[in-house]
């Protein structure tokens, strides 16, 4: 266990905050959910305690306050849209004990996008997760303010899950590891929605590449389509670039609900 971290808050428990949440139980921490879809959230946290692995505590709120105000680490995990994180972070920060730390899972933006919307500059990190029990790994980002302190006791908390830590040297929109992910996401997209191949050569060709591991139209059906559409967004607004924007066969298919694997078709049919 961290010895600084005893007590973490989830905001946003959906795909990846439940892993998270899962991840974190296994080790003897309090654990503080919230989420505005409550009926989720009661179901998930029942389970949760009720499993036998299960050596932490868990509590589920009514609202953020509740949730945060005795943690020592908040970590947020809202869908991809700035400004909502921006809301949330104003909250948090109002709420939660001035030593604790604010994190966000957020699959793009640099925390230091979040900056103007806390007083607690110097505790703040990016902790991007990954699928947390396939791909153990998370990198780990600081803002333009954030002190050492902050970033060691992170690094130390997320070694604790058993979580390997991808360290960022300095502010880089993608951070380590996703960076490369988001090249391959960027250019399958083209070459599917450009009409150039299949969508299912692109991942048969993966396939063969990589030793049948998971392909990137498979993996971004698994991930939820609307959260892809998002994030790759948030490139296309940091950037500006129209190369970078995603294509409108993507946002068509988020809009007839075709999210991926959650709503039973994306890319493919489950
Ligand atoms: P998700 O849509 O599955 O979950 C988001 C959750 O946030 C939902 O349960 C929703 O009810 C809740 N929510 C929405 N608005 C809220 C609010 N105002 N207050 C409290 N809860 C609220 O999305 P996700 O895939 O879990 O992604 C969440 C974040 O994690 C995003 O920033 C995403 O980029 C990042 N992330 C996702 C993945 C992935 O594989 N899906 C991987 C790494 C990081």
């Amino acid at each position: 266990m961290s010895e600084d971290i005893k007590i973490i808050s989830i905001i946003g428990v959906g795909y990846l905050g439940k892993q998270i949440a899962e991840k974190t139980v296994l080790k003897e921490y309090t654990i503080r959910l919230y989420d505005k879809n409550v009926g989720d959230l009661e179901i998930f946290s029942s389970n949760l305690k009720g499993k036998e692995e299960t050596l932490g505590k868990v509590t589920s709120h009514e609202t953020i306050e509740d949730a945060v105000k005795d943690a020592d680490l908040i970590i947020e995990a809202i869908p991809e849209i700035l400004e909502l994180k921006r809301e949330i972070f104003k909250i948090i920060d109002k709420t939660a004990q001035p030593k604790a730390i604010i994190a966000t899972n957020s699959s793009s933006i640099p925390v230091s996008k979040l900056e103007d919307d806390v007083e607690r500059k110097d505790k703040l990190l990016n902790i991007h997760f990954y699928d947390l029990f396939a791909m153990p790994m998370a990198d780990i980002m600081r803002g333009t303010k954030t002190s050492d302190e902050t970033f060691e006791k992170g690094k130390k908390w997320v070694e604790s899950i058993e979580i390997t830590p991808l360290i960022v040297k300095k502010e880089c929109y993608g951070f380590v590891f996703n960076r490369v992910w988001r090249a391959i996401k960027k250019e399958c997209l083209k070459i599917w929605a450009g009409g150039y191949a299949d969508l299912e050569e692109v991942d048969k060709a993966w396939r063969i590449f990589q030793n049948m591991g998971t392909a990137p139209f498979e993996f971004m059906d698994k991930i939820g389509l609307d959260v892809i559409y998002d994030i790759e967004m948030s490139y296309f607004k940091n950037s500006g670039l129209e190369d970078d924007k995603p294509p409108q066969a993507l946002k068509d298919i988020v809009d007839n609900g075709n999210l991926g694997q959650k709503s039973g078709k994306g890319f493919y049919t489950y």
